[in-house]
Formats: C-alpha cells, structure tokens, sequence
C-alpha cells in the first residue's frame, strides 16, 4: 500500500464515521420504545413498533461499524493494518477502500 492509499483510505474512513454519527442520531430518535399512552389505532401502532424494531437492527449494525471504523483508524499507521489477519498477506488496497474496516483479505473472508 502507498502512502497516498493509505491517505485516501483514512480520509474515506474519516467521512464514513461521521456519516454513520449522523444516521445514528437519526436511528436512535426512531427506535425509541413505542409509547402505549398514545392514542393511535392498534394497526398504526404494530407499523410503529415494526419501524422501531427495524431502526434498532440498524441502529446496531451502525454502532458496529462505527467501532470498527473507530478500530481502522487505530491501526492505520501502523505496519499491521492492511495484513490480513489469518494468512498474513496484503489486503487489496481497492477492498480497502470499499471496506476500510475489513481485517481478512478476499480469499480468507469467504
Ligand atoms: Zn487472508
């Protein structure tokens, strides 16, 4: 990897943390636990409380990788990052870039 992969990889994970901050926010409005005191028909709230359980899957998917991202950025710098974990050989920069949080290359993460 080229320093200047290595750059663009960071900047890449830099924008996708704040994005994910952002649909976090969002997420964690929406998959309050519905309120029963509400006066809305019994149809309207089994959709809500439906959009809820959605939002909170997806509120954790992000969380998750959020941490991972978190996690990248740690190790960026270091010779380790870009290795993958199981067999020890380079991580293709373009899997990099799609996938900065990835730790396994193409062929161990099948
Ligand atoms: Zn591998």
């Amino acid at each position: 990897m080229t320093p200047e992969q290595r750059r663009e990889i960071k900047t890449r994970i830099e924008k996708r943390m704040q994005e994910l901050r952002i649909t976090i926010a969002q997420l964690e409005e929406t998959s309050r636990p519905v309120s029963l005191d509400q006066p809305i028909g019994r149809l309207s709230r089994m959709d809500s409380m439906a959009n809820q359980a959605i939002s909170g899957q997806r509120l954790s998917d992000s969380k998750r990788t959020l941490m991972r991202l978190e996690r990248a950025l740690d190790r960026i710098d270091d010779d380790s990052f870009g290795i993958c974990a199981e067999c020890g050989e380079d991580i293709a920069p373009g899997r990099l870039l799609i996938m900065p949080e990835a730790t396994l290359c193409v062929d161990c993460a099948e």
